[in-house]
């Protein structure tokens, strides 16, 4: 269901909500490379469980958590920490790059369509 480049994401579970479906994911891949010098780094612990709105299933409303890995660079001046990151999502975003573009697509769609008024009118002539 969740494609990802670099880093790679496993179901760990699924569970309905009352609103829908919470799908908690984890990242398979433990390597991190340093955000700085781009050298393997070690593990240091996880960062904030984020939500992440993703495309709706069934009609109901899907929420990923993720609780990406953190590292440490050794090689780097003052020993600088990395956040993981996936590529199906930005860091600040409060939903999935798949769910951005279903909406983007939906408001696009809905602006391309006529008006209704407009066409009562256009149609008695
Ligand atoms: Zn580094």
């Amino acid at each position: 269901m969740i494609r990802s480049g670099p880093v790679k994401t496993q179901n760990e579970n699924c569970c309905k909500k009352s609103d829908g479906y919470l799908i908690r994911v984890k990242n398979s891949k433990i390597e991190i490379l340093c955000r700085q010098c781009r050298k393997p780094t070690q593990p240091y612990g996880s960062g904030r469980t984020i939500s992440l709105r993703h495309l709706p299933l069934c009609g109901k409303k899907v929420t990923i958590e993720i609780t990406p890995l953190r590292s440490q660079c050794l090689n780097c001046e003052g020993n600088p920490t990395t956040t993981q990151q996936a590529d199906w999502y930005d860091a600040k975003s409060p939903c999935t790059k798949a769910y951005e573009k279903h909406i983007l697509l939906s408001l696009i769609n809905r602006a391309l369509l006529p008006n209704p008024i407009h066409i009562v009118f256009n149609g008695g002539f």
